[in-house]
């Protein structure tokens, strides 16, 4: 294999092979047979027509931020060398290179008071985030970030490379635009971008004390928030001695005067300990939510809900769990668009994201934790999970309703019936 690339390879036995294998999602394991570091499109394609040859499955995972850990004999493409970036501000659209990371692009495109459809992290990539929908700070602006994909650059399981659009292919473009990495590794993307002359956002944080008056005016400011305003809810328990808090996670596309307006029950309640707010540059968007940058160990589990049921989700002891966030969801992710992709309308107005560690001691306690507090939240849990929130040992059947499974899985038939090409979540309908 390694004669053919010119990227670096590293095989079971080589010096860095377990580094190389590992991914972003510290502790998920990852039994793959070879790492290549892939140098550029031509390498992608030299390694699937290898692999289609040789009966093998390749998965792209530029981080493996999103790692499933159901990778056992694939041969794991790093993409992250092919992290290109080009702007053309005058046709606001951006065409990046599949290990671009959102952090990047925003830096370019925010030079030009243009941004694309970014979630909370900096590091997570584009092509990895649009592969599986894509829930954006703008999502109640704009929909899924994969929806304004406009092309995608493509090798296809027989090691074609192909640049795939609406009219040049519109199954393929339907499945690539949020069915997850399942049908071709993608290259590059051309991606919409949105005008954004004001930006403000940041993060105010309480002491836990106040989290019963935070959580009724979250209702009320969710109620009737306009699709430009994004809040999200944190209730952060650091471990022990630092105190817990509660906290308010906020983007708004236009004037600060406007979003203090908005948000002035949240000034009323007094007592903030910290408070970020105010304009800002869309390259920063990636720092409002304080994401780890480096590999983590996170254990999270997602849920949607179809309500907002205040009781449980203020008042219930997190421990041992670090975050419980709830993000607005609703405005254009709700609609359904007749040009979208497989993520359709998201109904549910809110996601609940529940985080831990996935530490030997803690994994399993965490994960009690998590399965418990969903359990009594009840009829508020719909039970769908978007593409990009699931979690080791969930199903992409989890993400879709089953017609839209059926879709994808015949497509993915129909392109790669030798399973080639492999996501982190495989579409098995
Ligand atoms: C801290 C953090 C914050 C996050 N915030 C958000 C958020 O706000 N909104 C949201 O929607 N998601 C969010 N996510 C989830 C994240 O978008 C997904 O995990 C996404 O899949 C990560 O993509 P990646 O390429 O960085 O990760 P990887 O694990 O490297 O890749 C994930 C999968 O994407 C597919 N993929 C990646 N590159 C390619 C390619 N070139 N060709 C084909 N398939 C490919 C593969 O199936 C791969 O397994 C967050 C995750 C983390 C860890």
């Amino acid at each position: 294999m390694r004669e053919i690339v010119q990227g670096r390879v590293f095989l079971p036995g080589d010096d860095g092979f377990e580094q190389a294998a590992a991914p972003w999602a510290v502790g998920v394991r990852q039994p793959v047979v070879a790492v290549a570091e892939v140098a550029d499109a031509a390498d992608v394609v030299a390694l699937v027509r290898y692999a289609h040859r040789a009966g093998l499955t390749v998965t792209a995972q530029p981080s493996g931020h999103g790692a499933s850990g159901d990778v056992d004999g694939v041969i794991l493409l790093r993409t992250a060398r092919l992290d290109e970036i080009a702007v053309d501000p005058a046709e606001r659209v951006a065409r990046v290179g599949a290990g671009a990371r959102w952090g990047q692009v925003l830096a370019a495109t925010g030079k030009h008071g243009l941004t694309g459809l970014a979630g909370s992290s900096p590091a997570v990539s584009v092509a990895g985030f649009v592969a599986g929908g894509g829930i954006s700070w703008f999502g109640r602006a704009h929909g899924w970030a994969a929806d304004s994909v406009r092309a995608f650059e493509i090798v296809g399981a027989e090691g074609e490379q192909v640049r795939v659009t609406a009219s040049s292919d519109a199954d393929l473009f339907w499945a690539l635009r949020g069915g997850g990495g399942d049908y071709a590794v993608i290259t590059a993307v051309e991606l919409n971008l949105y005008e954004v002359p004001q930006l403000y956002g940041g993060r105010i944080v309480w002491p836990a004390t106040r989290t019963g008056e935070v959580f009724e005016a979250y209702r009320a400011i969710t109620a009737d928030a306009p699709r430009g305003l994004s809040v999200w809810l944190n209730r952060m328990a650091a471990p022990p001695p630092a105190p817990a808090t509660v906290g308010i996670d906020v983007t708004y596309l236009g004037e600060a005067a406007e979003a203090e307006d908005l948000l002035a029950s949240l000034a009323a309640i007094g007592g903030s300990l910290s408070d970020s707010r105010g304009p800002m540059d869309v390259a920063d968007l990636g720092a409002i939510a304080a994401e780890p940058v480096d590999p983590s160990p996170m254990l999270a589990r997602t849920e949607l809900l179809t309500g907002l049921p205040v009781d449980v989700l203020a008042d219930t002891d997190l421990a041992p769990l670090l975050n419980l966030q709830i993000r607005h969801l609703g405005g254009a992710l709700a609609e359904a668009r007749p040009d979208g992709g497989p993520g359709g309308a998201l109904a549910e107005p809110y996601l609940l994201y529940l985080l831990g560690l996935r530490l030997p001691h803690l994994a399993e306690a965490v994960q009690g934790k998590q399965a418990a507090l969903v359990a009594h939240l009840g009829e508020a849990v719909s039970g769908r999970k978007p593409y990009t929130f699931l979690a080791p040992g969930e199903s992409a059947t989890q993400a879709f309703p089953a017609e839209t499974v059926a879709r994808l899985a015949r497509i993915k038939q129909d392109r790669d019936p030798r399973g080639v090409v492999r996501a982190n979540f495989p579409i098995t309908g």
